[in-house]
């Protein structure tokens, strides 16, 4: 579903350059739960920014439902950026906008009907368990509700992938728990495949089928979770 190849990233600011990436490999398959875990400045978020087409990598092919990211034309990046959810460790909501605004969001943008719209979100807010907080604004939700309006947002165009970009990172252990439920949830019953990065290997233990540990840039170890982390 996700496949990654020899990615390299350098960014580049006047005479310093930083090698983020520095030739990663890896093949998330269909259905599978893939955690990337690695210390801060590792190269964690320049990887999954380049999975989400907000940045582009220098060298290497990153390819999502045989789709290749790094050739497509700006028309061509808004469709796919359809099939790619993401969801992120503040959430980024809008805060002038209700709950139900915030899910209705994506469907507004690519032009989805005011009736088909409103059913649409009412599925999606009784998916993640919100139905009852449709119309509160984010200043009123817990941590743990903000992020259940992220997952619905993400959802909203149904993508083929979820990007978890540090996504309980801001939530107590409770939350925490309860998001990542939510998310095996999610991927048994919809099928979705889910790319997550974190820096705790607790929930690469509690949710992922496989994952991979990034330093400086480089994966350095690789394989399925029951075989790689113990299990407490
Ligand atoms: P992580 O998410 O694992 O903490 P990042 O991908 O954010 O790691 O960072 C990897 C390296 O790239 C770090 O050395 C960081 O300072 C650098 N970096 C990240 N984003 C930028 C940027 N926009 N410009 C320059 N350097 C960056
Ligand atoms: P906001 O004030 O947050 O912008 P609006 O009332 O303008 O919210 O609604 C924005 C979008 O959210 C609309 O497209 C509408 O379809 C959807 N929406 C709003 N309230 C509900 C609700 N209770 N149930 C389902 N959809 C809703």
């Amino acid at each position: 579903m996700i496949d990654i190849q020899d990615v390299y990233k350098t960014y580049t600011s006047g005479e310093q350059a930083v090698e983020a990436l520095q030739g990663v490999t890896l093949h998330v398959a269909k259905g599978e739960i893939f955690g990337v875990v690695g210390p801060s400045g590792a190269g964690k978020s320049t990887l999954i920014r380049c999975v989400n087409l907000l940045e582009r990598p220098t060298l290497g092919s990153i390819r999502v439902n045989g789709q290749e990211l790094t050739a497509l034309t700006p028309a061509e990046l808004r469709l796919a950026r359809q099939r790619i959810g993401m969801i992120f460790q503040h959430f980024n909501l809008l805060s002038s906008r209700t709950v139900a605004g915030n899910v209705a969001f994506p469907l507004e943008i690519t032009g989805v009907d005011p009736v088909q719209r409103a059913e649409r979100v009412r599925e999606l807010l009784a998916l993640v368990g919100l139905s009852d907080k449709a119309n509160a604004y984010s200043a009123q939700l817990s941590g743990g509700q903000k992020q259940r309006v992220g997952i619905a947002r993400a959802l909203a165009t149904q993508p083929d992938v979820l990007l978890c970009d540090e996504a309980t990172s801001a939530l107590d252990p409770q939350n925490t728990s309860a998001i990542l439920e939510l998310l095996r949830d999610l991927n048994r019953r919809l099928g979705l495949t889910i790319l997550l990065i974190t820096h705790e290997m607790n929930v690469v233990r509690q949710i992922c089928d496989q994952v991979a540990v990034i330093s400086d840039g480089k994966i350095i170890e690789q394989g399925s979770v029951v075989n790689l982390v113990a299990r407490p």
